[in-house]
């Protein structure tokens, strides 16, 4: 007989990655095309001499490298395997059976998984006509139950964006026991101009002073670490302290470690790519535009196309000609940026056969 697993796991759908196809060009996980900087390599290869020791579980000279950073003290900081296990950390300190966990949707596809593992009921607001999370919606479905709830900032998988006068009224409408996580995986893509508001995107401002409101931040995309898998949150301390209670002891990698301390050494280098990547998203969005697509604007190093019950037949088109996108079932298709080439490599699809799959999407 198997063991007895957990009943409710069943009605879970594990997480699905973007997939791998050798010889495609990848433009489906929203990875940075540019490899490591040989500065980061050093450093992981000198902490690989190293590898017999445990990691340092406090992650003290990284989360002092980022308090230093960002002008926040190091008790406001926790790091992760990744920032999905963050968010996953989070969503155990506040909810369990019964609770409430509220976000939009479409968004990070991480979201339901880690609610309902924690055995939560995840709340989905849909987004807006245009694409955004509908912020007086999500405050619309708070109730007696809601644990926390989840902005992502910008979206993904739809890039928009709101900034912080916006989200700074969102916040104070929220009730203060209620932990409110800001998502901000793409927010070093994210440029005046891509966002509802008027005041820039900062959730470590907004955190401070906020003690429910906790930032999440990720060195997988601006700082193309995604293969080691390191991120953090920022927050009052009482919610550092509460995370290191149901954190996997050891969980970021000594590797991990060095490897992000090494990147905010050379952030000035991986942010200049990041100016790159948003000349190229303006590019390839007014290719778009031009033959006829909607494309809503982007706060993230991808573009989002609502091609409806035509995602998938599109994104297996797209990969007979060599270029891999991210469908998600119903809604659309998201195309990550990569470098010229492989957005050329795109458009040729686009503004090829893909334009028919689109026009067949419209009808109807
Ligand atoms: C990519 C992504 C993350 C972070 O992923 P990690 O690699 O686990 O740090 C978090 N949130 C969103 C919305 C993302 O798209």
């Amino acid at each position: 007989m198997t063991a007895r697993i957990r009943p409710d796991l069943a009605a879970i759908a594990p997480y699905v990655p973007g997939r791998n196809v050798p010889g495609a060009i990848k433009l489906a996980s929203n990875e940075t095309t540019p490899g490591p900087l040989p500065g980061v390599l050093a450093a992981i290869a000198e902490a690989a001499t190293g590898i017999n020791r445990y990691p340092d579980n406090g992650a003290v000279a990284l989360r002092e490298a980022l308090a230093a950073r960002l002008g926040v003290d190091a008790n406001r900081i926790a790091t992760g395997c990744g920032s999905v296990s963050l968010c996953q950390e989070l969503v155990q300190i506040v909810a369990g059976a019964g609770d409430e966990v509220v976000y939009a949707w479409r968004s990070f596809e991480a979201y339901p998984v880690v609610v309902k593992v924690a055995g939560a009921t995840p709340v989905e607001v849909p987004l807006t006509a245009e694409f955004a999370h509908d912020l007086d919606a999500m405050l619309a479905a708070v109730t007696d139950r809601t644990r926390m709830i989840i902005v992502c900032n910008p979206n993904n998988p739809t890039g928009g964006a709101f900034g912080n006068d916006v989200l700074a009224r969102f916040l104070d409408a929220v009730p203060s026991h209620i932990l409110v996580v800001l998502d901000e995986a793409y927010i070093e893509y994210t440029r005046p101009g891509d966002y509802d508001g008027t005041e820039h995107p900062d959730g470590v401002a907004l955190a401070e002073g906020r003690p429910n409101v906790v930032v999440l931040r990720t060195f997988s995309k601006a700082y193309g670490l995604a293969g080691v898998r390191v991120g953090y949150a920022v927050a009052d301390p009482a919610i550092i302290s509460a995370l290191s209670k149901v954190h996997v002891p050891f969980s970021v990698s000594t590797l991990a470690q060095a490897a992000a301390i090494a990147s905010l050494e050379a952030a000035d280098e991986l942010l200049a790519r990041t100016d790159r990547l948003v000349v190229e998203r303006a590019r390839v969005r007014d290719a778009l535009l031009a033959v006829g697509y909607e494309v809503p604007r982007s706060g993230g190093n991808f573009l989002w196309m609502p091609l409806g019950d035509q995602a998938a037949a599109y994104s297996a088109a797209s990969t007979e000609a060599g270029v891999l996108l991210r469908a998600y079932d119903v809604d659309g298709v998201r195309v990550t940026l990569g470098d010229p080439a492989e957005n050329d490599a795109f458009l040729a699809f686009a503004t090829g056969a893909g334009l028919d799959i689109w026009r067949a999407s419209r009808k109807g």
